[in-house]
């Protein structure tokens, strides 16, 4: 508790007049230019230091830059308050502040938003990254995760029970943004999506209400959480349904540049034909050891004999590299991971396509062929399977008929490099523009991704889903306290635009 605690700085100096002095010359959060700033007060903050179960962070405060950080070392912004939650009061309650003093509200989880929505300029944001518990029920098969916990935590704990949900494939990632803007990951094509398995939610309201998001309450809201992003709350709970996975078949395929067509070739035709328990990505890059290749990442969940007739399809174009075999799953879950690297800037393009004929396969070789540099990425999840299989009614998330998500991710250690490969990645997106869907994947856009807000909504969210999802927001969030992030205005918000 920060019962009588005073907010003060390395040097021991009372903040609470520098802050409030701050935050009232700051900027007024004011949206749609109709509602006044309010100034605040002294006591304001006082009262908010009092009553709280976790900890205020604010400029000048020693742990000022290491909680504004995000995943994406690109976003440098300056918040006026960091709220480090560790309880549904301590949302609701930074949620009510933020309304009172006027502050823009951003809301973090795991932090690795690309575009970085949960960080703001001089606004508060409703941290969670201290609420990462994770319990599991394994008769019930359900898991129970903290809104700030990531995947590791989820993995972790799932997997002293052999069982797992569709979680992402970067085990640092964030379980909230992830699992509500959708969640693709190993196991979508056999359980579906994360936000498909989502089976009840926790939520602190606009208004600071604390309402549970079930089949039995709230169903619509349950609906609009998967995959509508956190635009309707504050989700400080999460209930996953669980289902057996303890090994894998996986690893990695390497095949050198000049046999590049053949190993995307080969990936379309295999995973045209392969069973839900197959799933695979596959990427083009700049290898550390073999150079330019097109790396296949297949993840098999079953017996390697059944596993075996799948993968050595994959191998067919004769890979480089391979270290394919048996391990399990929550091994799999870091394949990707490397000790961790300096903090890079990245941006990203993506977008979901349905075939990769041709002229797609073409693009995606001159794409990446525009440069090859460690940092550079293009990768290709594939859909499809159990995910491809949920209607409209169950879940808000809409792209079910996409086969693949294209991604271009520019990443830079060097910040003289960023402009050079902010225009790799769109050069890249360019050349595959002809060949790509209308439709985003929300958890991959970037900040500058359809700045037409209500073209931004049909991309993102479908235009029959943006619809319904527009009418939840109404009765929600109606005056968009949730705005930091792909936000659906509400409709007293669209007409004013
Ligand atoms: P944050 O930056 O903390 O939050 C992003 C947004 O989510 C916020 O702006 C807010 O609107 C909302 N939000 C966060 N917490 C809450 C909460 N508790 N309640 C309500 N709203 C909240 N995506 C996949 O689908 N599959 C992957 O395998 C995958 N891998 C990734 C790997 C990396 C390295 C990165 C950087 C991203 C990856 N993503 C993946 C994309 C990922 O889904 C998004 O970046 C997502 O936003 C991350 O969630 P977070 O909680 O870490 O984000």
């Amino acid at each position: 508790m920060l019962a009588n605690r005073r907010i003060v700085d390395n040097r021991g100096v009372d903040l609470h007049c520098i802050l409030v002095l701050r935050i009232e010359v700051s900027r007024p959060y004011n949206p749609g230019g109709r509602r006044p700033t309010p100034p605040m007060n002294r006591s304001t903050l006082r009262a908010l230091d009092r009553d709280l179960d976790g900890d205020v962070v604010f400029p000048g405060h020693p742990g000022y830059d290491s909680a504004r950080m995000l995943w994406n070392a690109m976003i440098d912004k300056r918040p006026s308050v960091i709220v480090r939650c560790l309880s549904d009061s301590d949302v609701a309650m930074s949620i009510r502040f933020a309304s009172e003093a006027g502050l823009a509200l951003a809301v973090r989880g795991g932090g690795h938003s690309v575009a970085g929505n949960s960080s703001c300029d001089g606004g508060l944001i409703v941290d969670l990254s201290r609420m990462r518990q994770v319990t599991v029920d394994p008769r019930s098969r359900r898991a129970h995760v903290a809104g700030g916990a990531v995947w590791a935590d989820v993995d972790g704990r799932c997997s002293e029970h052999g069982l797992h949900t569709t979680g992402g494939v970067v085990s640092s990632t964030g379980v909230a943004g992830l699992a509500l803007g959708g969640g693709i990951g190993w196991l979508s094509r056999l359980w579906g999506h994360t936000c498909d398995n989502l089976a009840s939610a926790r939520v602190v309201t606009a208004s600071g209400e604390v309402v549970t998001a079930s089949e039995r309450e709230n169903p619509d809201l349950l609906w609009g959480l998967r995959g509508g992003g956190g635009n309707f709350g504050v989700v400080t709970r999460f209930e996953f349904s669980l289902h057996p996975v303890t090994t894998v078949v996986g690893g990695w395929l390497k095949f050198p540049w000049d046999r590049a067509r053949a190993a995307l070739e080969t990936y379309r035709d295999v995973m045209a034909e392969a069973p839900d328990r197959l799933s695979a990505a596959a990427i083009l890059t700049d290898d550390r050891d073999l150079g330019p290749v097109v790396a296949l990442v297949p993840c098999y969940v079953g017996r390697t004999d059944d596993a075996e007739r799948w993968i050595d399809a994959l191998r067919a174009p004769g890979p480089l590299f391979d270290d394919v075999g048996e391990k399990r799953y929550v091994e799999h879950q870091t394949i990707y991971e490397t000790p961790p690297p300096p903090p890079m800037g990245h941006y990203w393009k993506s977008n979901f396509f349905r075939e990769l004929d041709g002229g797609s396969i073409d693009a995606l070789i001159s794409a990446a062929e525009l440069e090859f540099r460690p940092g550079l990425v293009i990768s290709l999840e594939v859909l499809g399977g159990a995910a491809s299989r949920v209607s409209a009614d169950e879940a808000a998330f809409a792209h079910r008929a996409e086969l693949y998500n294209y991604l271009a991710d520019a990443g830079w250690v060097d910040p003289t490099d960023a402009e050079r490969s902010i225009d790799w990645a769109r050069r890249a997106s360019a050349l595959m523009e002809p060949h790509l869907s209308p439709g985003n994947y929300v958890n991959y856009m970037s900040e500058d991704d359809q700045p037409d807000p209500a073209e931004r909504v049909r991309r993102a969210y479908g235009s029959v889903g943006g619809a319904r999802l527009i009418s939840l927001k109404d009765r929600y969030d109606p005056g968009n306290v949730f705005r930091l992030n792909h936000n659906i205005p509400p409709s007293a918000a669209a007409t004013h635009q």
